[in-house]
């Protein structure tokens, strides 16, 4: 592969293990990794000028349901709390087919890489009318992200006391068969893995105690890791003490559900018994500050999480509960709610941006991404500081305290995937009429 020198930036953020940030230094990316960063380098391949700009490592989403981007700001769910705006969405979700979940995952894709994202994790939970994640993963491979997609699912309906209507419950024995299918098709697990698979039961309320189980043995056995929704909100802690007679950190415990494999998204709920046993057994958090504040979940304890040395990864968690997916502002809104609920003093915006960018990628156990440091992958955002945004900032390298919410240009694996703002691997206002018009049949 031809070698690429990104020169002359402003400020480099390299989320090394030092923290080092370079000022008017260049990164030189050869063959999808980072080859050297400093000044005065120099290349017989193609070079991109970053005068006037930050560069960061790309950001890492570790929470997401891509296929909602297709029911965003549903009416009868705008307002309504967790469970009763499942129970609005669940029907609509239930005319998907493979085409929805394709689109669907190319516009949230598409969304994610303009704010800054390179690597993606997808909790895809529900496959009605044929869809797969191999639809997915077709989507992610169009539009060239780094992409972790889970093979999630939910087996208890309304029927059996579940929350699902029965048309998008799957039975557990056709699940764990799928599962197996995923991994063995799809799963890398190489330095520089461009897809990884993880196996991701919706929640603890859909599906069994088996499923849970036998999903953390069967990922142990296969060697890739686990994903769940944990401790969203109060309505989760008591139906938990009520059918389990435990509080979730317990119940996850329990099945096999802690571990350096293992990450779970929101645990705004987490107490300190749970924090210290998450920390201990090198349990992850997908945190999704924007979801919590849409949902009124509350504000997940990340101040106390990180201190405790809990790895902590940024989400924006499934668009219909968001509404919105970009990631950069979703860093910014975790950093002011760590002050809402701390104090002025509680989060920095380089803290912030380390959760989003190295904090993701240790909690995907992806150590050869989220950082910038020769050897580790070019995955690379670079942002134009010299627009409106930051116009009078004197630290344009404090991004998400006055900085673009879209990136100029982005890397993967040494890749460009985003050039002056636009898309350079898809055609976007394509796949966004293709979108219209699915969004419409579902609204008919
Ligand atoms: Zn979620």
């Amino acid at each position: 592969m031809a070698e690429i020198l990104i020169r002359g930036a402003d400020h480099i953020l390299t989320m090394d293990d030092q923290r080092r940030e370079l000022s008017g230094a260049d990164i030189l990316v050869r063959d999808g990794v980072v080859a050297a960063l400093g000044p005065g380098l120099a290349t017989t391949g193609e070079t991109v000028l970053a005068t006037g700009c930050v560069v960061t490592p790309g950001l890492v989403n570790t929470h997401h349901h891509l296929y909602q981007t297709l029911t965003r700001a549903v009416p009868g769910g705008q307002d309504a709390l967790l469970f009763g705006w499942l129970q609005t969405l669940y029907p609509i979700w239930s005319r998907f087919g493979p085409e929805e979940m394709r689109i669907s995952a190319l516009t949230g894709l598409a969304e994610l890489a303009l704010s800054g994202c390179t690597l993606s994790s997808d909790h895809l939970y529900l496959y009605p009318n044929g869809a797969r994640l191999d639809d997915t993963i077709d989507a992610a491979r169009e539009i060239g992200l780094r992409f972790h997609p889970t093979r999630g699912s939910m087996s208890i309906g309304e029927s059996a006391g579940g929350l699902p209507p029965d048309s998008l419950v799957e039975d557990e024995a056709a699940i764990l068969d799928d599962c197996i299918r995923v991994v063995d098709t799809f799963h890398d697990a190489a330095e520089g893995a461009m897809v990884r698979v993880g196996l991701a039961p919706c929640s603890p309320f859909s599906v069994s105690r088996e499923l849970m189980r036998d999903a953390a043995l069967l990922a142990r056995d296969k060697g890739v890791m686990l994903h769940t929704h944990l401790a969203e909100n109060d309505e989760d802690i008591a139906y938990s003490q009520a059918q389990f007679g435990c509080r979730p950190g317990q119940y996850a415990e329990d099945l096999g559900w802690t571990g350096a494999d293992v990450w779970h998204a929101h645990c705004v709920k987490l107490d300190r018994h749970e924090i210290d046993l998450f920390a201990r057994s090198g349990t992850g958090v997908a945190h999704c500050p924007c979801s919590n504040c849409r949902l009124g979940s509350g504000i997940a304890p990340v101040r106390r999480m990180r201190d405790a040395g809990v790895k902590v990864g940024l989400g924006v968690d499934g668009s219909a509960s968001n509404d919105s997916g970009n990631l950069v502002s979703e860093a910014r809104q975790a950093m002011l709610l760590q002050r809402v609920a701390n104090g002025a003093d509680a989060m920095s915006a380089r803290e912030a941006l380390e959760i989003a960018t190295r904090g993701g990628a240790d909690v995907l156990g992806r150590p050869d991404c989220g950082r910038l440091a020769p050897g580790k992958r070019a995955d690379i955002a670079i942002w134009d500081t010299r627009g409106v945004e930051s116009a009078g900032s004197w630290d344009p390298a404090a991004l998400l305290l006055a900085g673009p919410t879209r990136v100029r240009d982005l890397f993967v694996e040494g890749r460009q995937v985003v050039r002056d703002g636009h898309l350079a691997t898809i055609d976007l206002p394509r796949v966004l009429d293709r979108q219209r018009a699915l969004a419409r049949a579902l609204a008919s």
